[in-house]
């Protein structure tokens, strides 16, 4: 036996049937099958607690709570990952319009997209569908 992975790293890789079995509804939906939740409908569009914005389907960290702000489009914002390699990015071309996909790197849910219009310092907008994520308030 080799030695054993630190458990971040590991890919998480379930069958469809697996995943809908583990998730809500509409969790299963957008997270596994590329759908948005409706603007301002969300758990977290307006959420400013405290804690890190983990992975719906595979728990991974995503984002702090201190890189979310306020974007106007009623879908959680932030301007960066918690790690610079939690989130993967690719090409969306789906809907008549070029986007970047914003993907978990662990377990390819998506999460979102990303914009080239968010704050400093970054300059980068994530905007996440509620129905992606799971918060972990902060100890307090
Ligand atoms: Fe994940």
């Amino acid at each position: 036996m080799g030695p054993v992975s630190c458990e971040k790293d590991q890919k998480v890789e379930k069958t469809p049937e697996e995943w809908r079995a583990s998730l809500s509804p509409e969790a299963y939906r957008v997270a596994r099958c590329g759908g948005t939740e409706p603007a301002f409908t969300g758990k977290y569009w307006n959420t400013k607690t405290a804690g890190i914005y983990c992975c719906a389907c595979c728990g991974a960290a995503l984002f702090d709570a201190a890189t979310k702000y306020d974007s106007g489009t009623g879908w959680p914002s932030f301007y960066e990952p918690s790690t610079p390699d939690a989130v993967a990015a690719r090409d969306d071309m789906s809907h008549g319009m070029a986007r970047t996909e914003a993907l978990c790197r662990r377990c390819d849910a998506h999460l979102g997209h990303v914009f080239p219009d968010g704050p400093e310092p970054t300059g980068l907008r994530y905007c996440i569908n509620s129905a992606s994520l799971k918060l972990e308030p902060s100890e307090t």
